[in-house]
């Protein structure tokens, strides 16, 4: 650790007046503009201003005399408890971050890398993209790493510092005079977060947050399969994660938009399909619509109205498999509502071969 008073050339007994002109001097021999380049000087300043902005401050040169350099093995009094040691860190960091944290860890501890957070999204498909699979292009707005900063905070040209008022620690000890005696607590640095370290100056354009809301391609590959509401996990292509933690997830919610014809339960694809009466009555082979076009049926003769008809194989691909579902296809049978003269008369004969009541004054025909 370095010893503040060493930094300034001075001792322990030195006076407020003596700090402040031996920081003047040295800044201005250290003093960037004058040693352009000069990593040495560069890090001496700093040195330097850390030692000022601590021994020019009544109540933090007091704390750093009392326990030197901070954490260093003090033990206050007689206990050790620290109540302020879980204090709100979400609200720390929005005092120097400006918010937009979106975690809510609370600890003394040094933080960590941090994940960024999973992000929910929708996409609607096409039922026939539902049944085949496709790849989709969308556009989600997410935090990203700021690109002016790199996702540091920091201004361009400007570093990364160590704390002053923790001298690098990330917590800070205060002692509180009780009748128990010595108390002596932890709390996490407020200025750096419990980081130890701080931008020496914060980037302009996302005023330190590391992050900026960015809009993002993202391609995804739909699974031939997926039903409406499932959900596709993309790893990593959430929002960006903060101090070189990793990125969050992005949950994508499939809506697969209605068809005129079909509608589809599982693998197997449902529709109707309308036939003549006579096609009912006497067979036919007729087509009927399918995912994968027109398919010939074979109407046996005397069809109900209503029948399922199963075409194998004709439905959806099962997801995650090969397999494929079935076509189911409902017969409807047309009854025709025009006749000519010509086939009137002909029904009307059938009726009678038939023996078929047919009531002309209530005119079904
Ligand atoms: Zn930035
Ligand atoms: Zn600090």
């Amino acid at each position: 650790m370095t010893d503040y008073y060493k930094s300034l050339g001075l001792d322990k007994s030195a006076s407020e007046t003596e700090i402040k002109k031996a920081y003047r001097k040295l800044a201005q021999k250290y003093h960037p503009d004058k040693n352009p380049g000069d990593k040495e000087a560069e890090t001496k300043f700093k040195e330097i201003q850390a030692a000022y902005e601590v021994l020019s401050d009544k109540r933090k040169r007091q704390q750093y005399d009392q326990f030197g350099s901070v954490g260093a093995g003090f033990s206050g009094g007689r206990g050790d408890f620290d109540p302020s040691a879980f204090n709100g860190f979400a609200d720390i960091f929005e005092s120097f971050f400006g918010g937009g944290g979106g975690f809510g860890g609370r600890s003394a501890k040094k933080p960590g890398p941090m994940r960024g957070g999973d992000i929910e999204a929708e996409i609607e498909i096409k039922f026939e993209e539902a049944v085949f699979g496709t790849i989709k292009h969308l556009e989600i707005t997410k935090p990203d790493n700021c690109e002016s900063c790199k996702g540091s905070g920091v201004e361009p040209g400007h570093e990364i510092i160590r704390c002053v008022d923790c001298n690098g620690s990330g917590q800070i000890r205060s002692t509180r005079q009780t009748i128990l005696g010595n108390i002596s607590s932890l709390h996490t640095c407020r200025k750096c977060n419990g980081r130890g370290e701080i931008p020496e100056k914060i980037c302009k354009t996302c005023k330190g947050r590391m992050r900026t809301n960015q809009r993002k391609e993202i391609s995804v590959k739909i699974p031939a399969g997926i039903e409406s509401g499932a959900r596709i996990r993309m790893r990593e292509k959430g929002s960006a994660g903060l101090f070189g933690g990793p990125y969050g997830d992005l949950y994508l919610y499939v809506r697969v938009a209605d068809h005129p014809k079909f509608t589809r339960e599982n693998s197997n694809i449902y529709s109707n399909e309308n036939i003549h009466l006579l096609q009912g009555v006497l067979g036919a082979t007729v087509m009927v619509d399918t995912i994968y076009g027109k398919e010939s049926l074979k109407i046996p003769s005397g069809t109900q109205n209503g029948t399922v008809f199963t075409l194998k194989g004709k439905g959806s691909i099962t997801l995650n498999s090969d397999k494929k579902g079935d076509h189911l296809v409902t017969i409807l049978l047309d009854v025709p509502k025009k006749l000519s003269r010509k086939e009137k008369s002909l029904y009307k004969q059938l009726a009678d071969i038939s023996g078929i009541d047919v009531n002309e004054k209530g005119g079904f025909f």
